[in-house]
C-alpha cells in the first residue's frame, strides 16, 4: 500500500530542512548523552539563595512615596512606573535631593514596607525545601542603628523570629557566597570579592534592560532558580541511600511490550530482538502480552520462540484492549531478569541495543538504578518482510525514514528537535516527560518498589508512561539517562498518514487528535499528578504545533 499523502501537501515544515534526523549510531559502543546530575535530583541539590530586601523581599517604592508625601508633600512623587534608577536620588530633581535622602531615616520607615507580593511565601518555601536562604542586604549607613533594627524587626515580624539568623549586613555582598543572589539592583560594584552567586534582577522598571537570569515575581522562583517543585516532596530525599544491589544474578535483560493486532509489525520487532549483537556474557528474553488481538499472534510465536527465549501471555477478554499499564505489568511479573527494556510493539531495537546497554549498566554501581531512553528513528517498514531482516540487519537501511504523524509530523523526534532533553534531563526539568513507552529501560527491583505502572490509565491513550517515569524518579529513586547507541526505529502502522523524510507538509492543523486533550481522562490525571506538568507540558505542544493546541 503506498504511503497517504497529506491531501494538500503545499508549505514547508519549517524545521524539516534544519534538525536531520538522527542515525542510529552504527559503530558499536555507547555514548551518554544526558545523564542525570545527581545534585539536581533528589535533594542533594540544596541551593543558597541570598535576597536582597528593599524593591525585592520588601515594596520600598511604596513606603518611600508614602513617606515621601507625608513629610514632604511640596515634593511630587515620582510613580514606580517612572523610575528610571536604582539610586532613587537620581530619579529627583538636584533640588529635593536632601528631602530624598532623609525620607530612610523616617522612623518605621523601613519597619512599615509591604511585603511585596508572594515574597514570603516563596522564601518560606525554599527553606521547607531545604534550601538555605540567608537576607542579604545593605543598611544606610546615615542611618545605621535605626535602619538595622528596623530590617531586623521586618524580618521578625513577616518571616518569624527563627528568620533574624539568617540575616545578613553587609555593604559589599561580593563577600557573601551561595548560589544565587535575588535582588533588584542591576549592577554589581567592584566588591572585594569575584561575586561566586549568580545574579537573579528581581523586576523593576529601571533593570528592565539587564540581561540574564531574572525573577518577575516570587511564584515563579523553582522554575528561574532551576528548582524541580518535587524536591519538596519528603518521598524523593535521597531515595538511593542504602540501596540494595539491583542485579543480584547479574545483568541479564527482560524485553517486554503489549501487543494487540499488528502481526507484520510485530514480526520485525521480534526480528530485530534475533539480530542482538551480542558480545558479553549475558542473557536475554522477550515477554509479550497480547491484548486480545484478533490476528495470528500465535503463528507468529510459534515462528520466534525456537529463534528466542520467548513468553507470550494471552490476556482474558479485555473490556478495553487499549490496556496498556496493566499489560506492561502483566509482562514484568512474568520477566526473569533483573532489568527491564520496556519496549512498544512496533520497536525494533537497534542491533547494539543490548550490549550496549549491559556496557553502560556495568560501568556503573550496582545499587544506583539507571532509567533509559533514546531517541526514535520513524520508518515504515510496509512491504518489507521479518525475514529478511532475519536474513540482514542492514535491511533496516532500507526503511524508508518519514515524517510521521506519531512524532507531529517533524523531522527529527520531537523530544530532541523541541524538547531540550537533554539539558533537561539533566538538571531534573520535567526529565520523566520524556521518557516514552516505547523505550525506558529500568531495573525490575525499582518497578517492584513503585508498585508497578498505574493501572488506572488502562482505556485511553497516553501518559501512564509520563506517569511511571515520574514514579520511578521521585520514589525509585532512578536516576533519568539518554544514551547514544540504544537508539531505535519506531514503524509506522500500516496504511497511516506520513510522508518521506525531506518531503513537505501542511500545518499540522488541528487534526491530529493528541493535540485535544479535553476529551482524554489520562491528560486530566497526569496533570493532576505532577506539579508543573499541565504548564510544561502546553508551552511545549505549543512550540511543536504553534497555536492550534487544544486542551
Ligand atoms: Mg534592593
Amino acid at each position: 500500500m503506498a504511503p497517504n499523502m497529506p491531501s494538500n501537501p503545499k508549505g514547508l515544515s519549517g524545521d524539516a530542512a534544519v534538525v536531520p534526523a538522527s542515525k542510529v549510531q552504527k559503530t558499536e559502543g555507547y555514548s551518554i548523552m544526558a545523564e542525570a546530575s545527581p545534585e539536581h535530583y533528589h535533594g542533594d541539590n540544596k541551593l543558597t539563595v541570598l535576597v536582597d530586601m528593599d524593591n525585592t523581599l520588601c515594596d520600598y517604592e511604596e513606603a518611600f512615596a508614602r513617606t515621601l508625601k507625608a513629610t514632604h508633600p511640596d515634593v511630587e512623587v515620582v510613580p514606580a512606573s517612572k523610575r528610571l534608577n536604582w539610586d532613587i536620588a537620581k530619579d529627583y530633581p538636584a533640588s529635593a535631593a536632601e528631602k530624598v535622602k532623609s525620607i530612610c531615616g523616617v522612623p518605621g520607615f523601613f519597619e512599615g514596607m509591604r511585603a511585596n507580593e508572594g515574597a514570603v511565601e516563596a522564601v518560606k518555601a525554599m527553606a521547607d525545601a531545604g534550601h538555605n536562604v540567608l537576607i542579604v542586604t545593605a543598611p544606610d549607613p546615615n542611618f545605621y542603628a535605626q535602619c538595622s533594627q528596623e530590617k531586623y524587626n521586618w524580618v521578625e515580624k513577616h518571616l518569624g523570629a527563627e528568620w533574624k539568623s539568617k540575616v545578613v549586613l553587609t555593604r559589599d555582598k561580593t563577600t557573601v557566597r551561595g548560589d544565587f543572589l535575588v535582588d533588584d539592583k542591576p549592577t554589581c560594584d567592584a566588591g572585594a570579592m569575584k561575586p561566586e552567586w549568580e545574579l537573579v534582577v528581581f523586576d523593576q522598571t529601571y533593570n528592565k534592560a539587564k540581561q540574564g537570569r531574572r525573577l518577575s515575581q516570587w511564584s515563579a522562583w523553582r522554575e528561574v532558580l532551576g528548582v524541580k517543585p518535587e524536591l519538596d516532596c519528603t518521598l524523593c530525599r535521597n531515595p538511593r541511600q542504602n540501596m540494595e544491589n539491583l542485579y543480584p544474578n547479574g545483568i541479564n535483560f527482560s524485553c517486554v511490550f503489549p501487543s494487540f493486532n499488528q502481526e507484520s509489525i510485530v514480526r520485525k520487532t521480534l526480528a530485530g530482538l534475533v539480530n542482538q549483537k551480542i558480545k558479553s556474557n549475558f542473557k536475554f528474553e522477550v515477554v509479550i502480552v497480547d491484548n486480545n488481538s484478533t490476528d495470528d499472534i500465535d503463528a507468529i510465536y510459534k515462528k520466534y520462540r525456537t529463534k528466542l527465549d520467548l513468553t507470550l501471555v494471552q490476556r482474558r477478554k479485555l473490556e478495553n484492549t487499549f490496556s496498556v499499564p496493566s499489560a506492561r505489568n502483566m509482562g514484568i511479573q512474568q520477566a526473569k531478569y533483573d532489568y527491564i527494556i520496556g519496549m512498544d510493539s512496533d520497536v525494533i531495537l537497534n542491533e547494539n541495543f543490548l550490549e550496549n546497554m549491559y556496557q553502560f549498566l556495568s560501568s556503573k554501581p550496582s545499587n544506583v538504578p539507571y532509567m533509559v531512553t533514546a531517541e526514535r528513528i520513524f520508518v515504515c517498514t510496509e512491504g518489507h518482510t521479518d525475514d529478511k531482516l532475519l536474513e540482514d540487519y542492514g535491511e533496516t537501511e532500507r526503511y524508508p525514514r518519514i515524517l510521521s504523524k506519531a512524532n507531529y509530523f517533524k523531522p527529527r523526534d520531537n523530544r530532541f528537535s523541541h524538547g531540550q532533553v537533554l539539558e533537561n534531563v539533566k538538571k531534573g526539568w520535567q526529565p520523566w516527560a520524556y521518557f516514552y513507552g516505547m523505550h525506558t529501560a529500568f531495573p525490575k527491583k525499582i518497578w517492584q518498589k513503585i508498585g508497578g505502572y498505574n493501572e488506572v490509565y488502562d482505556g485511553w491513550w497516553g501518559y501512564d508512561d509520563i506517569h511511571f517515569a515520574w514514579e520511578m524518579t521521585v520514589k525509585g529513586g532512578c536516576l533519568p539517562t539518554v544514551l547514544g547507541g540504544t537508539e531505535v526505529f519506531h514503524q509506522e502502522p500500516y496504511g497511516s498518514q506520513w510522508v518521506p523524510l525531506g518531503g513537505v507538509v501542511d500545518k499540522l492543523g488541528s487534526s491530529n487528535p493528541r493535540l485535544n486533550k479535553k476529551d482524554n481522562p489520562n491528560w486530566q490525571r497526569i496533570c493532576d499528578t505532577i506539579d508543573g506538568y499541565a504548564e510544561w507540558k502546553t508551552d511545549y505542544y505549543q512550540k511543536l504545533a504553534g497555536d492550534i493546541v487544544t486542551l
